[in-house]
This record gives C-alpha cells, structure tokens and sequence, in this order.
C-alpha cells in the first residue's frame, strides 16, 4: 500500500514522549538489568525503526521482534544491538539468523533436532544465538516442564555452533489486579530455574505489566513494549507506577462541509439521518487507515467541540455532524487533543470493546507517520 504523504490525515508521533517513557522504566532498572525495546509489528504501528533509535537513545540495550523479517527492518537500518525474535522461525532460515547476528525463541525439541541437522550442512559457524521459552502457562509456545527444559539446554550443550544465550517465560495476567495466576506461572518458572546447573547471558520474565507491578521479579533484562508508547498495559484496571505518556496522535483535516436539510441520508446503508438541518464535515479516513466501521458514532474533535461519526465509515472517508459552520481545511482530531477535549486511544479501545495495542497495530501504512 501506498502511504498517503498528499492527504492530511497523519498519525503524528510525539519521540520526546517515546523517550521519556523508556528513560523513565530504564531509571527505575536495577543496574544489571537491561531494557530491551520491544518494537514488533512497526513499533506497534509508530514506526519501528524510528522508535528503536529513539529508545536506543532513552537507553534501550537491545531490541524484540515478532518476525524475522521485522527484525531484518532493524539490521537493514543499520541497528547493531542484540535482535530477539520472540516467535518461532523456521529452521530453512537459520541462514538468515546467522548471516544478521539475530537470536531466536527456540520452543520444542523437535526445532532443535531439525535445526542441528541444518547447521551441520553448513559451512558457517557463527554461533545460532537461542533463547529457550518456557510456557508456564501462557499455553502459546515453549517447554512445558523443566525435564523438558533440561534437555533442550543439553541438546544447545552438545550441538555446536549452538549458543544457548537466553531462558525466558510469558505472563498472561500480569496487567490484571488478581495476581493468582501470575504466582502460579512464575513459580512454575522458579521449578525450572531450580533444576539448571547454571544460567544463561539473558533470563528475562518482564514485560511492561510484568515490569510495573511486579518489580522485585527475577531476570536481569526487561521486553518493555506498550510502556514505550505511553499506553497502560491494563487499560483502566491499575495506576501506572510513574507517568506514561501516550506518544501518537491521529489527525486529519476537513475536506467538505455542507448544510444538509433535516431527512436526508449519511453514508452507505443509508443509516443516519438528519433530524433538522445539520452541517456535517467530510474526513479523508476510513477502514482502509484501519479506522474501523465499529467506530460510527465515536466523537472527533473539531476546534475543541466534540462531533460525532455519523452513517458508516467508508473505505476512504468518514462524516461527522458539525455543532455549527466550520471552514473547510480545519483541523480533525481523532486522537490526541484538541482544544479543551481529548481523545485517548484507550477512549477508541473502549468504544469498539478492543484493546489499545490492536487500535494502533491497526493503522494502516496508508497513514504517514510525522515524527516531531
Ligand atoms: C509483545 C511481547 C512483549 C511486550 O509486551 P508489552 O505488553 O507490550 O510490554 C513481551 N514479551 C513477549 C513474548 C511478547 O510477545
């Protein structure tokens, strides 16, 4: 897809904002701990390889990706730090995950079997750099039991160029205020860290729920993602422990206004209607910005007034009714503030019954994204 550099709508990212909130977690680190900027899926949708600068900066010490070929993104950039891919990779890429210095989440015995038989083919012995996930009852990927466990690090042992560089587990609840199910999985974490005969350059554990309510947990590095945006991993359900602030904005600008006579119809379905002579706007947004159909109705901000979406959000555009005349070309926004008024993304989460990760990952390369 194309990015829309000619049109006004624009997710405009605030990188003091970026660094303050990875400054802030880096001060709070004890100093054998490391932050390691998680920056999958573009940075969740601010732009991945300018977020990885900008966190380097604030002191980020290395960097986790969903996939190889984000992590690729980060090497072609020209990031030198340590690249954790936090997923499994298929072992016809080992190639790649040496030729790039990259470590992989390794989760079963069978890719490691596979992945020996790969490496001995090959000429190339730089070490493949693994970090061994541990389910403790995320139930997505890793060892289940510290049997299991063992004999992945003896298999790492016994294989190489084979580098065992890191052991690290996933909470499922750590954003939630019932921390039941988090004392259950890390002690399951602690039955395997019991039975090693030693430990690994990384044992990380945190994410950034993990890293703001469970302080004194083990690891000596951090995946710090969300916290990098300023959004709260728990939506409402917990206080940040220090400021967050959120770093994107969402803008666009009106490119029609018009007096429409009260009983006619707005947008597709033909949905809405006019109940008197309203003055709706036009916004140059819509699903294909992954600015979804679920939000019709959802206020935007217009010289500090809210204005709500009315009829369907179109592929490419969206209708707003107006409180009065507005001249063509003012300002929209969709997130962030206006005037008096904001909108969060936790706002948008909150109408469309999501998440604020997905709100974000869902803006689509069609938005330019403007760093200031
Ligand atoms: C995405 C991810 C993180 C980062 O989580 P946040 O909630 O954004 O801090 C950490 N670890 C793993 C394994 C992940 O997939």
């Amino acid at each position: 897809m194309v990015v829309g550099i000619h049109r006004p709508t624009q997710a405009i990212v605030n990188t003091q904002a970026i660094y303050h909130n990875v400054a802030s977690e880096v001060a709070l680190l004890d100093k054998h701990t490391e932050l390691f900027a998680v920056v999958k899926a573009n940075g969740y949708g601010h732009g991945a390889v300018k977020v990885a600068e900008v966190a380097r900066k604030a002191g980020a010490k290395g960097f986790c990706v969903a996939t190889l070929d984000e992590a690729i993104e980060l090497r072609e950039a020209g990031v030198v730090e340590p690249i954790l891919i936090l997923s499994v990779v298929s072992t016809l890429n080992i190639p790649l995950l040496l030729a790039y210095d990259l470590s992989v989440a390794v989760a079963t015995q069978e890719w490691l079997v596979t992945a020996s038989e790969v490496l001995s083919e090959l000429e190339e012995k730089k070490p493949l750099k693994l970090h061994i996930k541990v389910d403790t009852g995320m139930g997505r990927i890793g060892f289940r039991s510290p049997v299991e466990v063992l004999e992945a690090v003896q298999w790492i042992e016994d294989h190489k160029p084979m580098m065992w560089e890191g052991l690290f587990t996933h909470f499922s609840t750590a954003d939630e205020a019932d921390d039941t199910y988090y004392h259950k999985q890390s002690k399951r974490f602690d039955e395997v860290l019991e039975v090693l005969p030693q430990l690994p350059r990384y044992v990380h554990v945190s994410n950034t729920a993990t890293s703001l309510w469970h302080k004194k947990y083990k690891g000596n590095m951090v995946r710090f993602g969300i916290g990098i945006y300023g959004l709260n991993p728990s939506g409402k359900a917990l206080e940040e422990t220090y400021e967050l602030q959120p770093a994107l904005s969402l803008v666009s600008e009106l490119i029609q206004v018009k007096l429409v006579p009260k009983g006619e119809s707005i947008g597709y379905g033909a949905t809405y209607t006019t109940t008197t002579d309203e003055w709706i706007g036009t916004i140059p947004i819509g699903y294909a910005d992954g600015w979804i159909r679920k939000l019709q109705g959802f206020e935007l901000l217009v010289n500090g007034k809210r204005c709500p979406i009315v009829g369907r959000v179109c592929m490419d555009q969206l209708m707003i009714r107006l409180p009065e005349e507005v001249p063509l070309n003012t300002l929209v926004t969709l997130v962030g503030k206006n005037g008096e008024e904001q909108n969060s993304l936790q706002d948008v989460a909150d109408y469309v019954e999501s998440i604020h990760y997905e709100v974000v990952c869902l803006l689509s390369e069609r938005v330019p994204r403007i760093y200031i």
